[in-house]
């Protein structure tokens, strides 16, 4: 069985984007428990000669402002579950935000690997975005664009000790 890689983060920041990139048109094994199939989508990600099960997480944007915490914590934990490693997107172009850190310290006390990708990098007006987010305390930032696909023989070499 594929290793489990799971994609994490505030909404808008790509990660759909960036799971449809690697899994194109594998989508697969989505889980049919009522209520967990908007919730979690797995597909089988290639990236170069690599193999791996993508988990990507759901939008938190119907969840209530004050039901928040409890659902990211929720759906993270989830989502990290039985994962090999995390992929912890921000957007680079926003900087990094509270539900940015509320996430890093979900993450940080999960206690998995975490891979910190800081997304919409394509040219320069992310520059700023990238030195903040070392301030998450969660490693160093790869810059990619899940759109352009820019970035993707970093994240290969960053991924490649989990597999
Ligand atoms: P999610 O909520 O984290 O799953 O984010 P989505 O994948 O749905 O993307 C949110 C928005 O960001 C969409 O409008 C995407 O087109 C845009 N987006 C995703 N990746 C990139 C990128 O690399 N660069 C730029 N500029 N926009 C991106
Ligand atoms: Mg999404």
């Amino acid at each position: 069985m594929a290793a489990k890689i799971a994609l994490v983060g505030r909404p808008n920041v790509g990660k759909s984007t960036l799971f449809n990139r690697l899994v194109g048109k594998r989508l697969a094994l989505v889980d049919d428990t009522p209520g967990v199939t908007r919730d979690r989508r797995e597909g089988e990600a290639k990236l170069g000669d690599l193999s791996f099960t993508v988990v990507d997480t759901p939008g938190l944007e119907e969840a209530p402002e004050a039901a928040l915490e409890g659902r990211m914590r929720q759906q993270t934990d989830r989502a990290v579950e039985d994962a090999a490693a995390c992929l912890f997107m921000i957007d680079a172009r926003a900087g990094v935000t509270p539900l940015d850190k509320a996430f890093a310290s979900i993450l940080r006390s999960s206690g998995k690997p975490v891979i910190l990708l800081a997304n919409k990098a394509e040219g320069s007006a992310a520059n700023a975005g990238l030195y903040d987010a070392y301030a998450l305390g969660v490693g160093e930032p790869i810059a990619i664009s899940a759109e352009h696909g820019e970035g993707m023989g970093d994240l290969y070499a960053a991924l490649e000790s989990f597999l």
